[in-house]
Parts: C-alpha cells; sequence; structure tokens
C-alpha cells in the first residue's frame, strides 16, 4: 500500500523531478530529508482537573528560500508521514510562486471536536509554549489548516507575544483582520485555483461561460469554488458532493441553496430531491464535464477511476488527490491538471502577504489582495505550462521542476551544496 503513504507520494515525485533534472545523488538525498522535525508532548488541563498529554508535531522540511511556513492541524489521525509529505509540498509550493519562504507544517493528535473551547485554547496555547523557540517571524511562520482557525491563530499569536515580550503579530498567519489578518483570506484558496482555471481554459480554447464543472468537497474550499465559477465565470456547477455523498443536476446547481443546505444540515445530500438526484463520489468524479475540481482528501483519483474521467482540466485545490500512476493515465488520455501546489497556492499567498502586511504595520483592501494574487497565479501557471512544453513532461513534473530548481539554486548559492 506504499500508494496510500503521503511521504512516499512525495519522495516518488520528488525523484521523477530530480531525474529530469538531473540532480546527483547527494542533492537528492537532501531534498527528500526533513531540515528539522519537532516532537512534542503537551500537557493540557482538562476541564474535569485531569491533565491529558497530546503529541504533536512541526516539520520545518527546508529553509533555504527563507523562513519555513505552513499550517497547524488538529486531528485525530494525525501522523508524521502526512505532516512531512505537507511540509514537503509547502517547500516547493512556496518556491512555485516565488515566494521568498521554505516549507513547513505541523499538527497534533487530537479531535477538537471533543474539546470544549477552554479546552482548545488551552492546547493552542500549550502547543506554542513547546515549539515557540523554534519558530517567529524570521524562522518559521504557521497558519490554519485542518480543524485550526483564525481563532486558534489568535490565540497561538497571543500565546508567542506574550513568552517573548512583544507584539509579534508576524509570528503566524490567517488570524482575524482585527489583529492583523490580512483581507481576502478567507477565499484565497479558491480564488486562486479560478486563476489558474481561467488560464488553462484559455489555454484549450475553454468558454468557461458554457463550461459545466463538477467539485468534490464542499468546505472552505470546494464551496467557495462553486460560488466563484458561477460569479467569475458563469460556468455550470452541476454536481457537488461531501463525505456523505454528492448531488447532480444537469442544469446546473442553486449554489446559495446548496450552501445553506450544507450549513443547516451538514451535507449537501438533503438538498430538495426533486430538483437534483443523488450521486456518489465515485460518480461524481466521473462525470461527463468540462472540469473537476477535487477540494476534498488525497488519493481519490486513482489507477481505478483515472481512465473513466471525463473531465477535460482537473483542478486540484486538495492537497494529492492524484496518485502518481493516476497521474500517467491521465497525462496519456490527454487531461490538463493544475497539480495541488500551483493550484491551491492561492491560500499561502494570501498568507505571505498578511506577513508583509504585518511587517509595514499597514493594511491592503481586499482589491489590492485579488490583484497582487491573480499576478502571482497568473505568473505562476505559465512558467509551469512553458517548463512543460520546454521538457515535453506533465504540469505536476513541471510545477516541480520550477519549484525545485529554485530550491537547488537557493542552496547553491547559500554554499550547501556545491553542484547539483
Ligand atoms: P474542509 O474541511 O473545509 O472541507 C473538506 C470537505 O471535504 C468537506 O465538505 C467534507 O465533507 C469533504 N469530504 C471529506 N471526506 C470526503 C470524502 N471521502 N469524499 C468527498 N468529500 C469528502 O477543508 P478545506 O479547507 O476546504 O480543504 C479541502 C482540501 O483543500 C484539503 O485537501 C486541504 O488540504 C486543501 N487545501 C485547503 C486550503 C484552504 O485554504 N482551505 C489551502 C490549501 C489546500
Amino acid at each position: 500500500m506504499a500508494e496510500l503513504n503521503p511521504f512516499d507520494i512525495a519522495c516518488e515525485q520528488l525523484d521523477d523531478c530530480a531525474k529530469i533534472l538531473n540532480l546527483n545523488e547527494d542533492v537528492r538525498e537532501m531534498l527528500k530529508s526533513p531540515m528539522r522535525e519537532l516532537h512534542v508532548s503537551i500537557p493540557v488541563r482538562m476541564d474535569d482537573g485531569r491533565t491529558k498529554v497530546f503529541k504533536g508535531f512541526r516539520v520545518q522540511y527546508n529553509d533555504a528560500k527563507g523562513p519555513t511556513k505552513g499550517g497547524i492541524r488538529f486531528h485525530p489521525e494525525e501522523t508524521i508521514d502526512t505532516v512531512r509529505a505537507l511540509a514537503a509540498w509547502m517547500t516547493w509550493k512556496c518556491s512555485l510562486m516565488d515566494l521568498p519562504l521554505g516549507g513547513g507544517k505541523g499538527g497534533v493528535i487530537c479531535n477538537p471536536k471533543e474539546l470544549s473551547e477552554n479546552e482548545l485554547e488551552r492546547l493552542s496555547r500549550g502547543y506554542i509554549d513547546m515549539i515557540w523557540q523554534f519558530m517567529g517571524p524570521n524562522k518559521d511562520v504557521p497558519a490554519p489548516d485542518v480543524y485550526t482557525t483564525p481563532q486558534v491563530m489568535a490565540w497561538m499569536m497571543d500565546e508567542y507575544s506574550k513568552i517573548t515580550g512583544s507584539n509579534e503579530f508576524g509570528c503566524i498567519t490567517g488570524k482575524p483582520i482585527c489583529v492583523g489578518g490580512s483581507c481576502g483570506r478567507d477565499d484565497a484558496t479558491a480564488r486562486g485555483g479560478m486563476f489558474t482555471i481561467r488560464e488553462a481554459a484559455k489555454e484549450l480554447g475553454i468558454d468557461l461561460s458554457k463550461a459545466t464543472v463538477a467539485i468534490q468537497g464542499y468546505g472552505n474550499a470546494g464551496s467557495n469554488a462553486a460560488i466563484l465559477c458561477r460569479d467569475l465565470f458563469g460556468s455550470k456547477v452541476v454536481a457537488i458532493s461531501d463525505s456523505q455523498g454528492g448531488i447532480y443536476n444537469k442544469d446546473g446547481l442553486d449554489i446559495e441553496l446548496a450552501c445553506s443546505v450544507k450549513k443547516d444540515t451538514c451535507t449537501v445530500v438533503n438538498f430538495p430531491k426533486d430538483e437534483t438526484q443523488k450521486i456518489s463520489n465515485q460518480e461524481l468524479l466521473e462525470l461527463d464535464v468540462d472540469i473537476l475540481i477535487s477540494a476534498a482528501l488525497e488519493n481519490v483519483i486513482t489507477k481505478e477511476n483515472a481512465p473513466y474521467i471525463k473531465a477535460k482540466i482537473i483542478a486540484e485545490l486538495a492537497n494529492g488527490p492524484t496518485t502518481p500512476e493516476a497521474d500517467e493515465i491521465l497525462f496519456e488520455k490527454g487531461v490538463h491538471i493544475i497539480p495541488d501546489f500551483l493550484c491551491n497556492a492561492g491560500g499561502v499567498t494570501v498568507s505571505y502577504f498578511e506577513m508583509v502586511q504585518n511587517i509595514d504595520r499597514y493594511c491592503w483592501d481586499v482589491e489590492e489582495v485579488r490583484k497582487r494574487l491573480d499576478e502571482r497565479m497568473t505568473r505562476a501557471y505559465h512558467s509551469v505550462l512553458e517548463t512543460s512544453r520546454a521538457y515535453n513532461i506533465n504540469m505536476r513534473q513541471a510545477a516541480y521542476v520550477v519549484a525545485v530548481n529554485r530550491v537547488v539554486e537557493a542552496m547553491k548559492i547559500r554554499g550547501w551544496i556545491k553542484f547539483s
């Protein structure tokens, strides 16, 4: 089951890129090894008076290009392998977007749904108590991820500020706006993905105002993607899904209604029946649509279903949705994949804007944020497309080539390696 270990997949993708770039074995080893991993035990006083110990991690994968950057997940099934893989992907993502940042990621094994608000606050502060010496605006800057919210970021920033004795707003991003957060962060991941879809559609000659769209996952990334597909392009979103299943309407779904059904009942499958039909997540992936957006989990597009995928564009808002074997099948079929660390880079790009605004103690308006995001995403998309054409490789390999090249260049200039 090596296919399902995220860090094995990250290493496999890196090996593939190292061959294309002809990197020697020493450089490959450095790129496949996280530079620093912290394993912590966080004692938290629970509401009933007991003290419970939670395990946590912070991986600083590579900081050749600047302070490491990456989210913190609170999840009951968190593993060091997942955190490591996500930290590697953050390194390539920041590099691909040409941000002056390296890549990192953190996680705590816990079920936030079982914690009271006070316990969650003590856990958030406890995590910072354990890692504060290793983080900071010039070292490592965390952000929200699965089950961590702007409120959690505010507690963490406050704890770091208390320990260091100064208001360090720039030590963490994804904060509420009133304590140094950035406008435009809420839908930045989906919006950034839209800019890459717009560019891909131009290249493939797809008229987005007539395009059909299916979206797997209807959380932050997926629901914002549905709204923006409609509002920015006038595309028809015909199918959406979540962990309980999906819904389909060939004439297009009422996005507002879907959002309120999801909000009220926690799933889109309770959408009124007369207007739609229920479908499985598997059926959604294989629909005859122009654009398939994955916005749920890793490893959902596999060698088993890839032959049946009919979309012309797959936009990977989720991290790691496509296995390497499926990648090959889809490339052969001519499906245009916008790979995860390009497609979903809008979130970290606006996080970087938040760091810049914190350093300047200034607040850009939302138009400014969106304009700068569009410029960065468009530039990154075209650098990947040009590289894929120049080397005759697929878009994921091309994204790796652009990103890894920049990290290797930085390692060379800093004197970490003498040749590549
Ligand atoms: P979320 O928790 O808000 O939403 C996830 C959605 O996926 C939910 O609707 C959930 O019901 C659905 N889901 C869960 N299991 C499923 C399954 N088996 N089949 C179909 N749907 C399923 O999370 P999110 O923030 O929207 O993130 C989604 C993906 O996008 C993740 O891979 C995440 O790493 C990636 N991502 C998110 C951001 C961001 O800023 N939100 C940034 C970069 C990458």
